[in-house]
């Protein structure tokens, strides 16, 4: 049978529990998984560069040995043809996700014919969001047990804490 990989496509700014916890189950049911940091045109100001991010996941998933990093700034499906994806993964912590979520899939679906799939995130990590943990640091809160620690000195240093 042949290998299957999955691509999971994100902002990752910055990459937290809840992702990892979604690449950990994904590397459980894939051969390979490959994370792609996507640069999002609709996400103006980035807390992270593309290459900061990009390394702050390979430095966070080095337990997993079928997970690879790339970062991306073209549509994901040219991307999934690219690395040989046949599923796209993508998490989902509730209702609120699903309707954006469903359109993406069917126009992902539309564009190449590739299938995405659901993770449901696990309940402890449901109210974890990228966009909370940037607000959270920025005025001086720890987020250091929600994030892998090479993301939470990556925060650390931005803010000098
Ligand atoms: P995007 O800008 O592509 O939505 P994010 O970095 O916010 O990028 O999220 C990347 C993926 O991770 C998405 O599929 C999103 O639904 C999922 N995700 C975000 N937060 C969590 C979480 N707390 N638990 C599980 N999955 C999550």
């Amino acid at each position: 049978m042949s290998e299957i990989v999955a691509l999971y496509p994100g902002s990752f700014d910055p990459f937290h529990n809840g992702h990892l916890e979604i690449v950990e189950r994904a590397a459980g049911l894939f051969d390979t998984v490959v994370v792609a940091a996507v640069r999002n045109p609709q996400k103006s100001n980035p807390l992270f560069s593309m290459e900061e991010r990009q390394n702050m996941i390979a430095d966070s998933v080095t337990h997993l040995n079928n997970v690879k990093i790339v970062s991306i700034s073209t549509l994901v499906v040219v991307v999934a043809k690219e690395v040989g994806a046949q599923v796209i993964i993508r998490g989902l912590r509730a209702v609120s996700d699903f309707e954006n979520e469903l359109q993406m899939a069917q126009m992902n679906n539309k564009l190449s014919g590739i299938e995405t799939l659901f993770i449901p995130t696990s309940s402890k990590y449901s109210f974890l969001a990228s966009k909370l943990l940037r607000e959270v640091s920025a005025y001086g809160g720890s987020v250091a047990d929600l994030v892998p620690s090479p993301v939470a000195m990556k925060l650390d240093e931005k803010y000098q804490l």
